[in-house]
């Protein structure tokens, strides 16, 4: 497996002064691949200041050219720098009516431009309580692979995110985590693709505490850190975490 992968997502937030400040203070660290994930707005600016860092966006247009006013094509990410872009959050999904289709069409666009999508996949509470976990990550999963094939898929990142550990400060057990990452990677070796080419990042109230636990699950090979990644300190200290997580196995 390559090296664990810690990817900030600034979501709606963040100024020229303010993103200035918070790059001035991050950059790559040894032993762990890193990115930030920023508005569309910064992209240009962000591209100037990554000390090392990889650049990515927060979502992406399914179409490519043409009559989509307010759309952003992957191809323009990718002109702009990108290696990244998250698709499937659960945010789109859940207040934008991104539905396991365009999450599909979306993962699609971005590796036709040649950029790596992060499929976000996760359950909410009710579907957790019901045991339905790995049953709702799996028929997400499936519409991503129906869109961009196994070849596809082997050449994304998978985030899994429950989406009631995200902005709640109630992270998943490592335990919780690591089930569900197991179940997904098993899922993705039953497609036939090499599961350990796939890398599987947990997101959800990530913070500097527990992300070494959680690091150190044997299928978890990084984070999507949401809140914490606008702290310079907290950012820096995950990645560290992430790094020293890898040192040790
Ligand atoms: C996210 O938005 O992807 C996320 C994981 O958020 P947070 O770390 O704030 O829970």
């Amino acid at each position: 497996m390559a090296k664990k992968l810690v990817v900030g997502n600034w979501k709606l937030n963040g100024s020229l002064a303010a993103n200035g400040a918070l790059l001035g203070a991050c950059g790559a660290l040894a032993g762990v691949d890193m990115a930030v994930c920023v508005p569309f707005p910064y992209l240009a600016d962000t591209a100037l200041r990554l000390n090392g860092m990889a650049l990515g966006a927060q979502s992406v247009s399914e179409f490519q050219s043409g009559a989509y006013t307010g759309e952003v094509s992957a191809e323009m990410l990718a002109d702009l720098g990108c290696q990244f872009v998250i698709v499937g959050h659960s945010e789109r999904r859940a207040l934008f009516g991104e539905d396991d289709a365009i999450v599909g069409s979306k993962a699609a666009a971005a590796l036709r431009a040649g950029l790596t999508p992060i499929i976000c996949v996760g359950e909410s509470l009710g579907e957790r309580e019901a045991g339905q976990a790995m049953e709702v990550v799996g028929r997400q999963l499936a519409a991503v692979l129906k869109a961009v094939g196994a070849q596809g898929l082997k050449q994304s990142v998978v985030a899994y995110e429950p989406v009631w550990a995200i902005g709640t400060g109630r992270a998943a057990s490592t335990d919780e985590a690591q089930e569900v990452h197991a179940g997904i990677r098993r899922w993705i070796a039953e497609q036939g693709i090499p599961s350990d080419k796939v890398r599987l990042l947990y997101g959800g109230s990530v913070k500097p505490d527990n992300a070494q636990p959680l690091f150190a699950m044997p299928d978890i090979d990084g984070g999507l850190i949401g809140g914490a990644s606008l702290s310079a300190q907290d950012f820096m200290a995950i990645c560290r975490a992430a790094a020293d997580a890898d040192k040790s196995h």
